[in-house]
């Protein structure tokens, strides 16, 4: 299986390449050629399986110049009991008959990117071996709160790696400070930024591409690479919880083998979601794939009309982790869409680039609208969800499975598709407690409260434990003081690897 370039000009390379790589020299995304296909009988085996069986399934057809071995390694070091929660690594919930929950978030930072960023590190330390590679990988990472921490503690440790992340100071929660800044691991470093999301990302991006910083690492043996949702390392390993959910659905008895769900999927970067477009197309037997959004809803209106127009107010809003306006993912489904025209996706991601805005033909808008369904949630209908949720069925959903829960909710109303449906859920409760709280026990409850208190009251009240490792949090020793003005990142960066 080798992998091409979304913008078509670069050699096709093999999976170890490519996941080493993380982006393509033309600025591309890496693609697989073509999709592994299962048949249903494929799918039954699946389903008297292992999470752990079930992804080294899904996984051999996409990394085949990995050995089982080497595969096996990877999924076992990612995917056990020391570092998630949950036996099962994704279980679905029932919520009732027609609604089952997908959670995502029993890994070690609580959010959904765990389940990508536990095994990225082990993806990438044995493409390294068998690529041949000398230097130390540094991975360099910007986030808004929920990647940085997951990639932090994907990495820590991990032979022949350090990881860097940047933090807007202001701009993360009290949860996901703590997280980063009490992080442990002898490879790890976070550092806070006085900036903006904005200018920390910018900052990374100009870190990347500075050429006297590249000579300087060449000369110490040292790469950077990156962590995040364009490497194709971080993409597949999400392909194998769609058909785990279905593989769980048939179990349980909810469907028949062959039964069509749909997937109601919370969406930022469109890297989640993806995965589901991906498994449909392999073979999965999945209705309609629900992409919800919140107030930031680029995606909607392109679903809805074509055209992506990132020219608009960025809104700070209750589900940070989908405050995006460029979902980078969205290029990798043109380009399957469009039969991997590299060409016209180029020109489109040029337009996106020069001018923020593209169109794509009326005939290829059809096709989308036909594969997905898109409609976006505001904060107070988000808050809403959580209380109803709550009343309804006794369960505590975070912000961004509001979304996804309001959106199915509007699906429903505006189509009268009673399929059988999984609401992907993509973090836990507790790692957005402040909203939580405030819908489930009201405002006037946690007036004053620190977050740390809040976890405590939201605990006792709804009667569900504190996940173990956001417990204790505020009394953690702090091992990260780094703060940077953002002119200073690079010399932060020479500072940490001694360049
Ligand atoms: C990253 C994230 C999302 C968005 O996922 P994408 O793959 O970027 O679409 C949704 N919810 C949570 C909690 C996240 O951390």
């Amino acid at each position: 299986m080798l992998y091409h370039s979304t913008r078509g000009t670069v050699a096709p390379i093999s999976s170890a390449e490519a996941i080493k790589s993380g982006i393509a020299a033309d600025g591309g995304l890496f693609v697989p050629e073509k999709l592994p296909s299962f048949k249903l009988s494929d799918i039954e085996a699946m389903v008297d399986r292992t999470y752990n069986e079930r992804a080294l399934a899904v996984l051999k057809g996409f990394l085949d110049d990995y050995t089982e071995k080497e595969l096996n390694d990877c999924v076992y070091n990612a995917y056990n009991t020391i570092k998630f929660t949950s036996p099962e690594i994704a279980p679905l919930h029932k919520l009732n008959d027609n609604i089952s929950v997908l959670e995502l978030w029993h890994g070690p930072t609580c959010a959904f990117k765990d389940m990508a960023l536990q095994i990225l590190p082990h993806f990438m330390t044995n493409a390294m071996r068998k690529t041949g590679e000398e230097c130390e990988i540094v991975i360099l990472v910007a986030t808004s709160g929920d990647t940085g921490k997951a990639a932090l503690e994907g990495f820590k440790d991990v032979d022949g790696t350090k990881i860097i992340v940047f933090f807007p100071r202001g701009g993360v929660s009290e949860v996901q400070k703590m997280q980063m800044i009490t992080q442990e691991g002898k490879n790890v470093y976070s550092v806070a930024v006085e900036g903006n999301f904005d200018d920390t990302q910018s900052g990374v991006k100009a870190i990347f591409t500075d050429a006297a910083m590249i000579t300087s690492l060449k000369e110490n043996n040292i790469k950077f690479s990156s962590a995040n949702s364009i490497n194709w390392g971080r993409l597949v390993p999400q392909i194998v919880y769609y058909f785990s959910a279905y593989a769980d659905m048939v179990k349980s008895g909810e469907i028949k083998l062959g039964d069509k769900i749909n997937f109601v999927v919370p969406t930022g970067n469109f890297g989640n979601i993806l995965a589901g477009y991906y498994a449909k197309k392999m073979g999965l037997p999945v209705n309609k794939l629900v992409c919800a959004s919140n107030e930031n809803n680029v995606l909607t209106d392109f679903i809805h009309t074509g055209t992506y127009n990132k020219n608009r107010e960025f809104k700070k809003t209750n589900s940070p982790s989908m405050d995006i306006l460029i979902s980078s993912n969205l290029e990798r489904l043109l380009f399957e869409m469009t039969g991997h025209d590299g060409k016209q996706v180029s020109q489109w991601m040029k337009e996106l680039k020069e001018n923020g805005i593209y169109s794509v033909d009326e005939e290829l808008q059809e096709e989308i609208s036909k594969l997905f369904w898109a409609d976006f949630t505001t904060e107070k209908e988000t808050l809403t969800t959580i209380e109803c949720i709550y009343k309804d069925y006794n369960y505590v959903v975070d912000t961004h499975t509001a979304v996804a829960v309001d959106v199915y909710d509007k699906y429903v109303i505006s189509t009268g598709d009673m399929t059988k449906t999984v609401i992907v859920s993509t973090a836990s409760p507790f790692k957005f407690n402040q909203s939580v709280a405030q819908a489930v026990l009201g405002e006037k409850k946690i007036a004053g409260m620190d977050e740390f208190t809040i976890s405590h009251v939201l605990s006792k009240e709804c009667d569900i434990p504190v996940p173990p490792s956001l417990k204790d949090l505020e009394k953690k020793e702090i091992l990260h003081k780094r703060i940077c003005d953002k002119n200073d990142m690079p010399d932060v960066v020479k500072d940490i690897l001694k360049v």
